[in-house]
């Protein structure tokens, strides 16, 4: 069996990017009474480095208590499948999550610059290596994200973690949202047009989940429950479109330019122009000082009250901004509001 949570960048889940731990952790514990063989198949997105991220989630420690493999999905070993999609006909997997008989998706309840919302359909894009994830940003996201979970259909199961979600400008730097919910289904789209049924979005107007329900044929969708519940105040992101422009342009850059980059144009990109931290030293006094610089797991904060950039670009957990809200303020396009 595979696990497939969602640990985009080193946030916790209470700041609603990553799937809580305690949700995989009650999955893993019902799988291995099963007697299960179990893994876990993930990776950090383009701008965040993988190995920190584990380690700040503390994801490490807990896959070594469980005794479970991580498959780090961007440079584990590959097999390449033929999925028949329209954009996606080939595509490279990590060989365990081929040979598994199960994939369980465990997304969080967010919303995405690039595609509106990033719910169950979203989350089996982090299974992919870096260079298709590109090559699909170039091509067509929305129609390669309806491809690649067309192809997990009838072997997976989802729980979207909404116990604590992400709106306005998600996945990472979006605001948090205390929505209280889990959803569960055999079926990812069911679970995508659940989830915007209780949170009063129209589904068609987001397109990659209005493909994947053209291509399945208009089927009907059962809500069994708390039919009644409803996510309040969700929020889509505001005036994507310049954003979506923008972010193709640097990944078909990128992809033009691969021959003669040593890193990732988009990374560079994201991390110099995305949401990052300044102290704002003069409201950084006394004993607050000591507790800034330790609150950083990456040591970036230095004793002068300084961002090392280098430190910090790969990383952005914003604790620093979340802990002291009032000496530590926010530059980049896109911010989280207290
Ligand atoms: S400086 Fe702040 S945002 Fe950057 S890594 Fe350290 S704690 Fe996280």
């Amino acid at each position: 069996m595979v696990v497939k949570p969602n640990w985009v960048a080193p946030r916790a889940a209470d700041t609603g990017v990553t799937t809580d731990l305690r949700l995989v952790e009650e999955v893993i514990v019902q799988l291995k009474k099963r007697s299960a063989k179990v893994l876990i198949a993930e990776s950090s997105g383009y701008e965040f480095d993988p190995k920190k991220t584990n380690r700040i989630l503390k994801v490490d420690n807990f896959a070594k208590r469980y005794k479970i493999p991580i498959i780090n999905t961007r440079s584990c070993q590959t097999k390449t499948v033929d999925i028949e999609g329209k954009i996606l006909k080939k595509i490279r997997l990590p060989r365990e999550v081929l040979e598994a008989d199960l994939v369980f998706n465990l997304p969080k309840l967010k919303t995405h610059m690039l595609t509106d919302v990033s719910l169950a359909l979203k989350n089996f894009f982090g299974l992919i290596p870096l260079k298709e994830r590109r090559r699909a940003h170039v091509f067509g996201l929305d129609q390669a994200i309806v491809d690649l979970a067309s192809y997990f259909t009838d072997r997976t199961f989802v729980i979207v973690d909404g116990m604590t979600a992400m709106v306005g400008t998600g996945p990472v730097f979006g605001n948090v949202l205390r929505s209280n919910v889990l959803i569960a289904s055999g079926n990812c789209l069911a679970a995508d047009l659940a989830c915007c049924r209780m949170a009063k979005i129209d589904f068609k107007k987001i397109t990659h989940l209005r493909l994947a329900y053209e291509q399945r044929g208009n089927e009907k969708l059962q809500i069994i429950g708390d039919k009644e519940f409803k996510i309040k105040n969700f929020e889509l992101p505001k005036f994507p479109m310049l954003y979506r422009l923008g972010y193709r342009s640097v990944f078909a850059l990128e992809e033009f330019l691969r021959p003669f980059l040593k890193g990732s144009l988009v990374a560079e990109v994201v991390t110099r122009f995305g949401a990052r931290p300044e102290i704002v030293k003069d409201k950084a006094r006394g004993g607050m000082r000591r507790k800034l610089i330790n609150i950083c797991p990456v040591g970036a904060i230095t004793k002068d009250l300084k961002i090392d950039f280098e430190k910090c670009r790969r990383v952005r957990c914003l604790r620093c901004y979340d802990k002291f809200p009032r000496a530590v303020k926010l530059k980049g396009i896109s911010k989280p509001k207290r």
